[in-house]
């Protein structure tokens, strides 16, 4: 295969083994930016073409213009905004793919939730104050943090009692939606226009995910308390009724970044919630990028394969419309 000038690039974390292969798959040499401790998924698969080792990701600065000098294009995904956070990922000078000032929007409460609004989705009630808790809440701590130490609370006093034991930490009180949780994988190419269905999955959470084996009478004589810290992901394929309606708010949001953000959100997305029994997806969280639940398909989808005949992962996805920008000369529209 045809080797292409540009590297692709990423840390080892989260999505890397596929955002990786899917570049080497285009034709792209590899790059992962990896902590000393965490370099050995990315030895035993041959992924990378090169490791580069860094003591700790806060530092991903210091490499900054080494990823530079090998022409490298910047992936990001959850745990790359995660330890960068979204001021640092404004200042990078290396090329990033993706929209950098949609991620203010993603991680921000407010905007999140002022674009969503306008995009007509609906979201979960939020409690400003405990004092106002009348249901069945969830309390979110803030940064992604793979749901570790989130809460239920049935009113104000349970509030205050469970929020006792993390005092200095900043949370969000969200009405806590019965249904099922969904994760629906969108990717948006500025270079076709089009918007099209990744994947969907659910999460397998400890403990959440396992209190169904325990008889509701233990559960109370334990005084068992329900966590979310994410385990790993299961793939899922929808009602193929249920397509159009997913294919509608996945646009709405797409048109919503480009009044509120412009150029517009584009590259891989993922709209985070649950579907009631009403068929209704209630929306708890948005993410600007790859998200990890795209794992379980690195040889493409169930709705992929429609598409492409051929395994397209999402980080295969990434890289072809890379690919795609550099062939028709119009990178402009993969960062800015
Ligand atoms: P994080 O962004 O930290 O990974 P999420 O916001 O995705 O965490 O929430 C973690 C888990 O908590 C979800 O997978 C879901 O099972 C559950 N959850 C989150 N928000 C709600 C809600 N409003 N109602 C019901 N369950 C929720």
């Amino acid at each position: 295969m045809l080797k292409l000038k540009k590297r692709i690039a990423t840390i080892g974390s989260h999505s890397a083994l596929q955002i990786l292969k899917g570049a080497q798959d285009e034709g792209f040499e590899t790059i992962c930016v990896c902590e000393k401790k965490r370099t050995a998924p990315y030895k035993m698969f041959p992924v990378a073409d090169e490791i580069i080792e860094i003591d700790s990701f806060k530092n991903f600065l210091k490499v900054e213009k080494e990823l530079i000098k090998r022409d490298a294009i910047v992936i990001p995904h959850g745990s790359f905004v995660e330890y960068l956070g979204p001021k640092k990922i404004q200042q990078l000078k290396v090329p990033h793919y993706g929209n950098k000032k949609i991620l203010d929007w993603e991680s921000d409460r407010v905007k999140q939730q002022e674009w969503l609004t306008q995009a007509k989705i609906k979201m979960p009630k939020i409690f400003e104050k405990p004092e106002e808790i009348d249901r069945p809440v969830i309390v979110k701590f803030h940064g992604a943090r793979g749901g570790r130490g989130y809460f239920l609370a049935n009113s104000t006093e349970e509030f205050y009692k469970k929020i006792a034991k993390h005092p200095d930490e900043k949370f969000t009180i969200q009405e806590y939606v019965v249904g099922v949780p969904i994760y629906v994988h969108y990717f948006y190419s500025r270079l076709t226009g089009e918007l099209e269905i990744m994947g969907f999955d659910k999460r397998y959470e400890s403990n959440a995910d396992s209190i169904g084996r325990v008889a509701a009478a233990d559960q109370i004589t334990t005084n068992l308390q329900t966590s979310y810290t994410i385990v790993g992901n299961i793939p899922l394929v929808v009602r193929e009724s249920l397509l159009p309606y997913f294919i509608k708010i996945g646009q709405r949001v797409i048109e919503e970044s480009q009044k509120l953000e412009p150029p517009g959100l584009f590259g891989p997305f993922c709209l985070e919630g649950i579907v009631t029994s009403d068929l209704v997806l209630t929306v708890f969280e948005i993410s600007a990028r790859i998200v990890a639940g795209t794992n379980p398909y690195v040889a493409g989808s169930p709705y992929t394969f429609f598409k492409y005949n051929e395994p397209m992962s999402t980080g295969r996805r990434i890289a072809r419309d890379i690919k795609m920008a550099i062939e028709q000369n119009r990178m402009d529209k993969v960062f800015n």
